[in-house]
């Protein structure tokens, strides 16, 4: 079949085409309705269905590959390396269920995840998907401010945190800032689980915190049986920045999530059984989510939980894990291509890559030259994909596994299927002419994986995605973007104060918010700008109450570096703005809002735009003579 056709079946019969992709996975229940879209744009997919995630990663494959390799966790941090079969997963994660059911943990009550790149992250993962807990895995780098608003959103009963992660060579510690956030947060979790790794000390809390190792051994022959969950039951939380200063809880299901997953793995990713899976990125992410957990195990192939970074102990580190392990799709983002590409080719060409098949690529956008690169030096497809944590697999991509369709440079790609998107003029509502830039949207209903709602709020999910174009209710992605007169589309950047730094997503509002937060700071503008290696930095401009503090340039250097420390501190060194300017005062309309994208403009030396509506243009002047010291 073309994909033309394919696409056209699943947006024209959504039902049928969702029906068949369904037969991918085990139910118990089968499902009484393929869509209930009776109160959009609400979605709810393969109603009645009951199935289990755990079960369709796991337990499925244990009658045909139990012996095979399910869970390979390699860290070059601690120099560690093991291989959980299929078999030795299973018994893992109902050790971690029993665990968590002993602890208190019910259906439906949330448990979050504050884990390095460990083993047991998965186990915990996987054990809650088991039981029908909801998990809410908090990125790592996130520190004690940005875990306490999760908390309080969440309301988990049960943390599984560890004494620390390791980075570059250095123990990150993990257990110090999730007490700090306990102590922040007005909601208290009932027990802490804590993975003992002794890369830290750890100061146990009586009564709250308790030894994953000591209670993994009172439960060694656990035997947790899967709890079947109605497709629509909540299977996990992840909380993703947007314009607010209050992270948004992206919320998804059971049953099509994993339909989402089987589909994609076969079509997007074409993986086999048996077969071996890297995704680089982190299990704090949606990435770690969709297809370093759950997508690689539902299709049967092994899984790579990987700690550390792309260099060390050198920049081969990558090749030798894809020889040694025989991978056969990678998946990572543009930055880390473009540190590798920093580093001699040769590291890579020491190691025997003919298992690799392709290498996918997403989170930001992908520039020419990393494309083209990578694409000569490893001599396999380079497919970009493009998609947001909302949705949980891609919008954008080729579709290999129904038709090798050609890849554009600089385009992530055509539609994918289930997802009827349109650029859509943002002033007229009207649908953009080929190669006219509108916004990205989507016509509901959504298709099986994206977000149920926002946890807790459907009222914000309605609002912040469903209501910004007045003629019709669209799902805006709040990506600029243009579609070629092929269908292969261009992704331009975001329409909203979202910046993408090295592909992780952060809100300008919440660094703001964080910088705000020192005592001498009066007000603060922050923007994403354009940087060679991450894609984007942010960079901060801010008022102080007194002027005088940063009045040698010293000075401002040690200010500069207490204003970075605060925001370490509170969310984390992901979020470290790379420079913090003061100035006297910021551009701003008459209105009073801030005119972040003409700060940009300026940092990034283009035009800063119409600016008939600003209240004082010297604040622009301003903005450029900070940039030059
Ligand atoms: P996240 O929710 O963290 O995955 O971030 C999603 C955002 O990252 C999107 O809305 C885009 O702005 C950006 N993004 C993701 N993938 C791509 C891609 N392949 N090309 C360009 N931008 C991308």
């Amino acid at each position: 079949m073309s994909y033309a056709a394919f696409y056209q079946e699943s947006i024209q019969h959504p039902d049928t085409f969702w029906d068949g992709e369904a037969k991918l996975i085990d139910w118990h229940t089968p499902y009484t309705q393929v869509l209930d879209q009776s109160r959009p744009p609400f979605a709810k997919w393969y109603v009645g269905g009951e199935t289990n995630l755990c079960y369709n990663a796991v337990d499925r494959w244990l009658p045909t590959q139990a012996d095979k390799p399910a869970l390979i966790a390699i860290s070059t941090e601690t120099n560690t390396e093991k291989t959980y079969s299929f078999a030795e997963l299973h018994l893992e994660v109902q050790r971690m269920a029993a665990i968590m059911l002993d602890l208190g943990v019910k259906q439906g009550d949330r448990v979050l995840i504050y884990m390095p790149m460990v083993a047991e992250a998965a186990f915990a993962m996987l054990a809650c998907a088991r039981i029908g807990a909801v998990h809410s895995v908090v990125f790592g780098g996130f520190a004690s401010k940005s875990l306490a608003t999760r908390i309080d959103d969440a309301k988990p009963v049960l943390v599984v945190s560890a004494d620390a992660g390791m980075r570059g060579g250095k123990a990150v510690p993990y257990k110090p800032l999730l007490d700090e956030a306990i102590a922040l947060s007005a909601h208290k979790p009932e027990k802490v689980l804590l993975v003992n790794r002794a890369l830290d000390t750890m100061q146990f809390v009586a009564g709250r915190d308790v030894d994953y190792a000591a209670l993994r051994e009172q439960h060694l022959d656990a035997q947790v049986p899967v709890t079947w969950l109605e497709s629509n039951a909540i299977s996990y939380i992840l909380y993703t920045s947007g314009t607010t200063g209050n992270p948004k809880g992206v919320q998804r299901d059971v049953g099509g999530y994993a339909v989402a997953l089987a589909s994609s793995m076969k079509h997007i990713f074409c993986g086999n059984p048996g077969e071996t899976y890297f995704a680089t990125s982190d299990i704090g992410w949606v990435v770690g989510h969709s297809y370093i957990v759950y997508g690689p195990l539902i299709a049967g192939m092994a899984t790579i939980m990987y700690e550390g970074t792309p260099i060390r102990p050198d920049a081969g580190v990558w090749w030798s894990i894809v020889e040694k392990y025989k991978v056969t799709r990678m998946f990572s983002a543009p930055t880390a291509i473009r540190v590798l590409k920093k580093h001699p080719p040769e590291l890579m060409k020491k190691y025997d890559l003919s298992s690799l098949k392709a290498l996918y690529l997403a989170g930001e956008p992908l520039d020419e030259t990393t494309s083209s690169w990578i694409a000569s030096e490893l001599g396999v497809p380079i497919i970009d994909n493009y998609w947001q944590t909302e949705t949980g697999w891609p919008i954008m991509s080729i579709a290999r596994g129904i038709e090798d369709k050609a890849t554009r440079l600089g385009s992530p790609g055509i539609a994918m299927y289930g997802y009827n998107v349109s650029i859509i003029n943002e002033a007229t509502g009207a649908e953009c002419a080929p190669n006219e830039k509108g916004v990205v949207a989507i016509r509901g209903p959504l298709p099986p994986g994206c977000m149920q709602t926002v946890y807790g709020d459907d009222q914000r999910f309605v609002q912040t995605y469903w209501s910004n174009f007045a003629h019709e209710q669209l799902y805006s992605t709040f990506d600029w973007g243009i579609k070629d007169a092929d269908g292969y589309y261009f992704i331009l950047g975001r329409t909203d104060d979202v910046i993408n730094v090295a592909g992780h997503r952060l809100g300008t509002r919440e660094i703001e918010e964080s910088i705000s937060s020192h005592p001498q700071i009066s007000e603060v503008a922050v923007v994403g700008v354009e940087d060679k290696l991450k894609g984007q930095v942010a960079v901060a401009f801010a008022i102080l109450k007194h002027p005088e503090l940063a009045a040698t340039p010293e000075a401002a250097k040690i200010l500069e570096a207490e204003v970075m420390a605060v925001v370490d501190k509170q969310l984390g060194a992901v979020a470290r703005p790379s420079r913090v300017h003061f100035v006297p005062m910021l551009p701003k309309t008459r209105s009073g809002k801030l005119l972040r994208r003409a700060i940009q403009a300026i940092c990034e030396g283009r035009d800063a735009g119409d600016l008939t509506t600003i209240e004082d243009p010297t604040s622009l002047q301003q903005i450029k003579a900070a940039l030059v010291v």
